[in-house]
């Protein structure tokens, strides 16, 4: 377990805190989205509320190491003001003079916000004296932003070699139900695992295969597995790369007791468009003009029977082709399923956080996980470095 905020004295101390503020803009650089901003508060009032003198840093999407104001962190500053109530103050950088003067006589309960990290190329090359001037700031390390965590950058990582670092609230969460799904789960355990692609999730697979009682798999990847079982799958999406991989996964699952499910049957369409011409097919009877694109209501009835015995529930990666409205079918309905279930569930995987958030069950998920990448890396079984970097309770 990982130390968190609460269990360190902040009051009266400096303390950095990483954020994730690289929010969504518009054209005129209006932020589009302020959740990552609104998910940030709990920590920041944390520490207000037990009287730190609180630095804020993040990155903000991606200006290669130089000064660009269109990446400017403004817009972030004046939303939290306006969220916290109070007046953040703006460094115009990073570790400059408008840094270091901003921080040098911080009272209790203030807040700075340092220029986007990502302006100082020596910020992503994890450089040690970067890492250095960022902790000479403060006398405390919060990493709190998950999304970046698999990444070794001075901000997420370096900076704890010179400081006491420990997690905050986001970072908590991630760890106790991605960490606790993974190693100490409640059982049955069944993990659903779709998306487009065998190869971007071949890892997870294998690491899930060690976990799980039962792995559902759908979406595009299905058809690589269904076609190293012999099956005829038409136009659908397949990487003829992975096709004895995904027999070997099968066989692993055989190996290890856990229960594989595929596609029983197929929406398919004759094109890959919303308007194409479309019928269900048994998983066998797929022609060769056809292309899969959502899951059938056999395989979504047979899903439902696991899914409903289950207590925990991992889900990654949509089971069709969402975007479109004719194939969001099976997608929509797990999420239902999962919407309804009294199992833990955790979502992970940006594009099924999206799907899960348009069918509107977003907040009767236990978790969704808010990192794509360090999400993906986490349910890999590696270890992410804005995470080890943190002090052992
Ligand atoms: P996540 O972001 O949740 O990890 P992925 O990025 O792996 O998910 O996959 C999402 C994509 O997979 C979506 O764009 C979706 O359209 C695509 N997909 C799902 N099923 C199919 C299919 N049968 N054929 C082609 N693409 C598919
Ligand atoms: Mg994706």
């Amino acid at each position: 377990m990982k130390k968190t905020i609460r269990d360190i004295d902040v009051s009266g101390k400096k303390v950095l805190v990483r954020c994730d503020f690289n929010v969504p803009q518009d054209e005129n650089g209006n932020i589009t989205d302020i959740r990552r901003i609104q998910g940030a508060l709990p920590t920041i009032r944390y520490l207000i509320d037990n009287n730190a003198k609180v630095i804020l840093c993040s990155h903000l999407g991606r200006p290669k190491g130089e000064v660009k104001k269109e990446f400017s962190l403004l817009p972030v500053q004046k939303e939290l003001s306006k969220e916290l109530g109070i007046e953040v103050k703006l460094a115009d950088d990073i570790v400059g003079k408008s840094a270091k003067e901003l921080t040098k006589n911080m009272k209790e309960r203030e807040v700075v916000l340092l220029e986007n990290v990502r302006f100082d190329k020596r910020e992503e090359a994890n450089d040690k004296e970067l890492s250095k001037e960022l902790a000479s700031l403060a006398d405390i390390y919060v990493n709190d932003a998950f999304g970046t965590a698999h990444r070794a950058h001075s901000s997420t990582a370096g900076v704890s070699e010179f400081l006491p670092s420990v997690s905050g609230f986001l970072i908590e969460k991630e760890i106790k139900f991605l960490g606790e799904a993974l190693n100490n789960p409640e059982r049955p355990f069944v993990s659903i695992i779709g998306g487009k692609k065998v190869s971007d999730k071949i890892s997870v697979i294998n690491n899930l295969l060690e976990k799980v009682d039962v792995l559902i798999i759908g979406g595009g990847m299905a058809y690589t597995f269904l076609k190293s079982e012999g099956l005829n799958i038409g136009k659908s999406i397949c990487e003829e790369d992975k096709i004895d991989l995904a027999k070997e996964l099968i066989e692993k699952a055989k190996e290890k007791n856990v229960k594989l499910l595929l596609p029983v049957d197929i929406k398919v369409a004759k094109e890959f468009s919303n308007e194409a011409e479309s019928k269900v097919v048994a998983v066998d009877e797929i022609e060769d003009e056809w292309e899969g694109m959502d899951i059938g209501p056999k395989t979504i009835e047979e899903y439902k029977n696991i899914l409903e015995s289950a207590k925990t529930i991992m889900w990654n990666g949509p089971l069709g082709v969402f975007e479109f409205d004719n194939f969001a079918y099976g997608t929509n309905k797990i999420a239902e399923i999962l919407a309804n279930s009294n199992a833990i569930t955790i979502i992970g995987g940006g594009d099924s956080a999206a799907a899960i958030e348009k069918a509107g069950y977003a907040d009767k998920m236990t978790h969704i996980s808010t990192g794509g990448g360090a999400s993906l890396e986490f349910l890999e079984g590696k270890k992410l470095p804005g995470i080890e970097c943190l002090l052992e309770k």
